[in-house]
This record gives structure tokens, sequence and C-alpha cells, in this order.
């Protein structure tokens, strides 16, 4: 693993999005994998900053929840077309998603078929403090491609933001698998912030078990982690 320590989640952010700029303007073509949640908020805000041009761009979003309406606030869809669609000028045709709109069957098989023969140049993660990557959450099966998932507690309770309360975060959410994740050709995972401590040095120290999901991108040959200070302060 390849491990860029900063000292803010600002020029940690500036330094994935450079090298995501540079990738698109060397492979204009590229497809990204692509995450949502407060972590890459300050990457896609540099990244167009950046200017790259985008207009062959392919992308497909790691994860949403189950049931949640594309128009309900919270949902992924809505993330992506603030951060990404929009400020970008994207058609519509760029973002393959799965669908909160869809039944969990439906989703699945969408997505499934969207995905097939699609190979991810670039995937962009997050990472949960429990160590989930995308919504693979601990005791994950590390063979799964799309699937459905249930939420962990702790998930929930990190999500209830953008819900008002825990209660109120759906109870499943379909998610590219951690075979998906690795089938990647380079991965750049973002975490920031002491409550990601743990998990980052689970992810990359600890032995790979699924108790820490991320603790499998080991077993990647190509992967590029960006970290604050905060988040860095236990590894070793
Ligand atoms: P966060 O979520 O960026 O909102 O902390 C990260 C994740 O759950 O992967």
């Amino acid at each position: 693993m390849n491990i860029h320590r900063f000292d803010t989640k600002e020029a940690a952010s500036m330094a994935a999005a450079k090298r995501v700029a540079a990738l698109i303007q060397q492979q204009p073509n590229v497809t990204l994998g692509l995450a949502t949640g407060s972590t890459p908020i300050l990457f896609y805000k540099y990244l167009h900053q950046l200017g790259p041009v985008m207009d062959q761009v392919q992308s497909y979003n790691l994860d949403e929840y189950v049931g949640l309406a594309s128009h309900h606030p919270a949902s992924f869809y809505q993330y992506m077309q603030t951060h990404f669609v929009i400020p970008f000028q994207l058609r519509p045709s760029q973002l393959h998603r799965p669908s909160g709109d869809l039944s969990p069957d439906q989703s699945l098989q969408e997505y499934r078929h969207a995905l097939k023969g699609v190979t991810i140049d670039l995937q962009l993660l997050g990472i949960g403090t429990n160590g989930h990557i995308g919504f693979n959450e601990p005791g994950c099966d590390f063979d799964n491609d799309v699937h459905i998932e249930t939420l962990d507690a702790t998930t929930k309770n990190a999500n209830q933001a953008s819900f008002g309360s825990a209660d109120l975060v759906p109870d499943l959410a379909i998610t590219m698998g951690i075979k998906s994740i690795l089938s990647a050709k380079q991965i750049v995972l973002l975490a920031f912030g002491d409550a990601k401590a743990d998990a980052v040095a689970q992810m990359i120290q600890g032995p790979v078990t699924n108790e820490w999901p991320a603790s499998v991108l080991q077993q990647h040959q190509n992967v590029h982690v960006y970290l604050d200070h905060a988040a860095a302060a236990k590894l070793t």
C-alpha cells in the first residue's frame, strides 16, 4: 500500500484530486468508481478546480440505500448531483449508480447488468469507523460482487445526520462487494479525522480479516491511501 500522509484534509484531498486529474488527462475515457460521504467532498471540489476534461469519463457509484427514492435529500443520487454531476456538467449517461427507487432484486439485477464487462480504472473509497469500504460491513463475505448488505449499527449512527436520527437510516444498502472493489486497476482511499484512526491502522497494519473489511486492500497491488494527521495517528 502506498501511504500519503498530510497535515490537513485539505492538503490530502488536493493531492488525491491531482492524482485523479492526471489520470483523466492521460486517459480521457477513463472509468471511475466513485464514493459518497463527507470525506470526498473536498476531493470533488478540488478536482473541479483542477479542471480535467470530463466529457468522455464514465462513472459508477459504489452504493445506495435500498428503498431510498432518488429525490430524497440523503440519497447518494442527490449527493452525486450536488458534488459531481452538476459542477462537472456531466450527461446523465456518464453516471451509473445502484437505484434506491427499485425493489432490492430489481436494483441488484439492474446494477449487475450495468457493471457487466466494465473495468474500473480507478476506484475512490472512504472508510467507515468500523473499517467498512462501500457498505461492506464487518463480517462481510470477501467473495461478493454487487449485493445487498444489512447496515451495521455503527454505520447507521455515523450516517444519521442526513436523516435526523439513526432509526430513520434504512436497514439495507446495495453495494459493490469486496470482489468488485478489488477488481479495480487502482484504488484511492481517503480517510480524515481521529474517528478513522483505528480503522486506518487495522487496514494498513492489522491482519487481513473481514472483521476490518478494508484490511483486504493489503491484497491489491495498486492502492493509494491519503490521510490527514489525525487519521494517521495510530500508524506505527
Ligand atoms: P464518511 O463515510 O466519509 O461520511 O465518513 C465514509 C464511509 O462510510 O465510507
